[in-house]
């Protein structure tokens, strides 16, 4: 039977980063993945919807560069060639990691693995002993009642990536970020798109403000939306509603949340990171877990950040305003449309939000270009309990969105 100091089953953003870790600090590692390295994030979620989003948020750009000083004619979209990109990332993503695994010498076995105890992984009929052992067997995309997967028209966020064709029309069940991306893909490329959500706002897990402005964005966007709605029945390509409002679509894309991988009870003494655990199903989540648990580098899982990609995007960290007590705490709110960065690029739509409490920032709420970008520069500061007044004292360079923060801050005296 063959030593490791650690196994780990799931070679997803939790898994690798492990394995690459533990190796490279000099531990012997057995990695199993049943499928491809990289997992969800990888093959099938953050990469291959970002690289799709992309491509459609290009040609609705052409199509409306007329106010920009540029017109084009014989737009042509070709679909095929916009998966075929897609799958041209994940394929050169996918290798530059298994080339990493493999100049730090982890031992990667391309099979279906089970724990079976703490000290032991079984694959392929074999046994591996493992001093410890890390379960990142990821997540999976859930299933609901009477919205069952068909992977021909009620669709996952797994199938929806390998269409062959765009559908005329479809309908987004969820306003998750998986649902809202997908909605901003799909409508980008003139998809006709409606979205469903049962909470009473589209992406429920926002502070409200966010939640607000994304639904008068959509509106802007010609994307119909129903909120506290869910599916009442379908009949052929005939959806009813709960508000009995009738739909006849295409496709159904069921973006209602994620299932843990956990086969087997779980077993005391294995690390549990990632999807797999329940927690925050996040990459970079599942990334932090695993440098926590490999090298020891502590972080604050209430700091992890949120994005939804498109335009704008959406970022956020830290308290909602919803969270803090009335009267506890101190906001403001710069438009976007008061940058001029925002107007040379065309983009002016969104906002900054600041909370904060005793010269502290205690959430940053951000819907503007380059939001993701935005929101790490407040983070590193709330992460090292920089205070308002000390950041008062940078110089943030013009014209930059970033200036919307430095305005912000100012704001909240
Ligand atoms: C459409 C979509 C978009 C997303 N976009 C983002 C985003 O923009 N940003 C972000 O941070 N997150 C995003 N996510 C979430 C992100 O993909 C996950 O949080 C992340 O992949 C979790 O990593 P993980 O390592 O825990 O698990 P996974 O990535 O799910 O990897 C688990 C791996 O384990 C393997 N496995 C399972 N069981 C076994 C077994 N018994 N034996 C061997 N191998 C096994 C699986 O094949 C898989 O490869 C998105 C998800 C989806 C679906």
């Amino acid at each position: 039977m063959e030593e490791f100091d650690l196994g780990i089953v799931g070679g997803g953003p939790a898994g690798y980063t492990a394995a690459l870790h533990a190796a490279s600090i000099g531990q012997k590692v057995v990695l199993f993945e049943k499928d491809e390295i990289g997992g969800v994030c990888l093959n099938k979620g953050c990469i291959p919807t970002k690289a799709i989003l992309h491509s459609s948020e290009i040609y609705k750009q052409i199509k409306n560069s007329e106010e920009l000083g540029i017109s084009v004619t014989d737009v042509k979209l070709d679909y095929k060639k916009v998966v075929l990109r897609k799958n041209q990332i994940i394929e050169k993503l996918r290798k530059g990691i298994e080339l990493a695994l493999k100049n730090v010498g982890v031992t990667v076995v391309k099979s279906e693995a089970t724990i079976s105890t703490n000290n032991e992984i079984s694959a392929n009929n074999e046994t591996y002993n493992c001093k410890k052992i890390i379960c990142a067997t990821g997540s999976s995309p859930r299933v609901i009642k009477g919205l069952e997967f068909d992977g021909k028209f009620l669709i996952s966020s797994d199938d929806i990536l390998n269409l062959e064709e765009l559908p005329k029309s479809i309908l987004i069940v969820g306003s998750g970020a998986i649902g809202l991306e997908w909605a901003r893909i799909m409508s980008n490329f003139g998809v006709n798109t409606t979205v469903v959500e049962l909470a009473p706002h589209l992406l429920p897990l926002a502070d409200v403000e966010v939640s607000k402005r994304i639904e008068r964005i959509f509106k802007t966007a010609k994307i119909p939306f129903y909120t506290n709605t869910s599916v009442k029945n379908i009949e052929g390509k005939q959806v009813t509603l709960s508000n009995d409002s009738v739909l006849n679509v295409d496709k159904i894309l069921v973006a209602t949340g994620r299932t843990p991988n956990l086969k087997q009870e779980k077993i005391d003494g294995v690390e549990y990171l990632g999807d797999v655990a329940g927690e925050i199903q996040l990459a970079h989540f599942a990334i932090k877990q695993a440098l926590e648990s490999v090298e020891n580098i502590p972080f604050r899982k209430d700091f992890t950040p949120s994005v939804i990609y498109g335009t704008p995007e959406i970022a956020w960290v830290g308290k909602r305003e919803q969270d803090l007590g009335a009267g506890s705490y101190q906001k403001s709110v710069t438009l976007i449309s008061s940058l001029g960065k925002a107007h040379c690029d065309n983009e002016t739509d969104g906002f900054i939000k600041i909370l904060s409490q005793e010269d502290r920032i205690a959430g940053v709420h951000i819907v503007s270009k380059e939001a993701s970008a935005l929101l790490q520069q407040v983070l590193i500061a709330m992460q090292n309990d920089i205070s308002v007044t000390k950041l008062k004292e940078v110089c943030f360079a013009h014209p930059t969105y970033s200036e919307g923060i430095f305005e912000g801050l100012f704001k909240l005296n």
